[in-house]
């Protein structure tokens, strides 16, 4: 109306700075700040498995999460065996004292039993892992005898079915050895294996859709300007994705641009169960996945008490779950071990289960403002947790330095050397 300048002119005169709040992470007054246990929980009932089922050999199982339970056609050991080399008889056929016994003409060995029966009084060879044979129900260790042409000898005090395996001792027939949600380990391939199986009923494996956002980003091997970086995140998180037995599905680096990245989701959505995103995810000007996710009307502008990890947006797009995580390389690190992760366990099959860490002295002193959880890159030297020397969360050196986290609860201040801190290592996440 033709105020326009003069109103402007008079703000200018007023323009006052903010006083300096150098803490991007301090908890404003009045807003409510979502505890990082009530995000998880939130995490938890509402997730729940999206993938199918499908048989799988043996040779492809590793990794793989368990859509049945594992039931035994076979018990372990199949048959009683001899644990040892040594020597079988009846043990209630021995007289008192030191033993002189002779022994039956043949052996028993692994995979080749001995076909008839040991009479009383009377001992046979045997093998590690060979069945025991009729008549046999206790072995002396071959160290423990004296062999002599057909006799051998050997001193009381042998303690009836020494030294033997009972069938079945270890699983029975028909035992469920491995529950649903089970993420199959290399020892597991050889208890199902054992007990007779040679396949599994699995769950297909998580597809998970992985871009990054900014107009700051080129692909590692392009060439980049000065005002440019490289693609951090995409690369960890692919392979992290990977590294937990999940499909990843490369959607690249999307500019920030608001149609473009629509695009994206959209392909996101048709051809994954779950969608990472990283940067843009804070209520800048340029971040336009929280922008979509408002627009789409599904989404948790989340802030979670927690650092690193502001922001954190969690969203639906056309019914598949977003977690739109920070673009800082360490809060994307550490947002999708806390949340992705226990995120991608439930969307797989493989369920809910805390990350176990365990309580080390400290090699470090911190303060630490109360009201928020936080999680440090450390690693354990000499028995003690150590931090990585700079919390700055573009310190991508920190993230490879780190085998693990210390996580400081909502509580801790003051930490001085030597006090308990709760240490995380990263394979505990998986
Ligand atoms: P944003 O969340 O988009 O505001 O990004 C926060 C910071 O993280 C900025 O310094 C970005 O340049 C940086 N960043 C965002 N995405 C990536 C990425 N994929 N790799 C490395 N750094 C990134
Ligand atoms: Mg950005």
């Amino acid at each position: 109306m033709g105020h326009e300048d003069k109103l402007n002119r008079a703000l200018d005169e007023t323009l006052k700075p903010p006083p300096l709040r150098d803490d991007c992470f301090a908890l404003p007054a009045g807003v409510d700040w979502t505890p990082v246990d009530t995000a998880l929980d939130m995490l938890r009932d509402r997730l729940h498995c999206v993938v199918g089922t499908e048989q799988v050999p043996m040779q492809d199982a590793l990794g793989r999460v368990l859509a049945a339970p594992v039931i035994a056609e076979r018990p372990n050991p199949p048959e009683a065996n001899s644990a040892v080399d040594g020597y079988g008889f009846a043990y209630d056929s021995l007289g008192d004292g030191d033993q002189v016994i002779p022994l039956v003409d043949g052996r028993s060995a692994a995979g080749v039993p001995f076909a008839a029966k040991v009479p009383p009084g009377h001992a046979i060879r045997i093998l590690t892992g060979a069945s025991l044979p009729d008549g046999v129900d206790t072995v002396i260790l071959q160290e423990d005898v004296t062999l002599g042409r057909d006799k051998i000898a050997f001193r009381a005090g042998i303690r009836a079915r020494a030294n033997t395996r009972k069938a079945g001792e270890d699983v029975a027939l028909g035992d469920t050895v491995l529950a649903p949600g089970r993420i199959l380990t290399p020892a597991d391939l050889a208890l199902i294996s054992a007990i007779g199986g040679h396949q599994v009923m699995a769950h297909t494996p998580l597809k998970v859709a992985i871009l990054s956002t900014g107009d700051e980003l080129r692909d590692p091997g392009q060439t980049a300007e000065p005002s440019d970086i490289y693609d951090a995140n995409r690369p960890m998180l692919t392979a992290l994705v990977r590294q937990f037995g999940h499909d990843p599905v490369d959607l690249g680096i999307q500019p920030d641009d608001r149609a473009q990245l629509r695009a994206a989701f959209d392909q996101a959505a048709d051809s994954a169960d779950l969608i990472l995103t990283s940067g843009g995810a804070s209520a800048g000007d340029e971040d336009h996945v929280s922008a979509l996710l408002n627009e789409a009307g599904a989404m948790s502008e989340w802030r979670i008490a927690l650092k690193p990890g502001r922001p954190l947006a969690l969203g639906l797009w056309q019914n598949t779950p977003v977690f739109g995580l920070p673009g800082n390389p360490v809060a994307a690190l550490v947002c999708t071990l806390i949340f992705g992760v226990p995120a991608m366990r439930c969307l797989s099959g493989a369920g809910w289960r805390v990350p176990q860490g365990f309580t080390l002295p400290a090699a470090f002193s911190k303060s630490k403002k109360p009201g928020r959880r936080e999680y440090l890159r450390a690693r354990i030297c000499d028995g003690q947790a150590e931090v990585f020397a700079s919390e700055g969360s573009g310190r991508i050196s920190g993230l490879s330095w780190a085998e693990g986290l210390v996580e400081l609860g909502e509580d801790a201040a003051e930490i001085q050397p030597g006090d308990p801190v709760h240490y995380i290592p990263f394979s505990s996440f998986l």
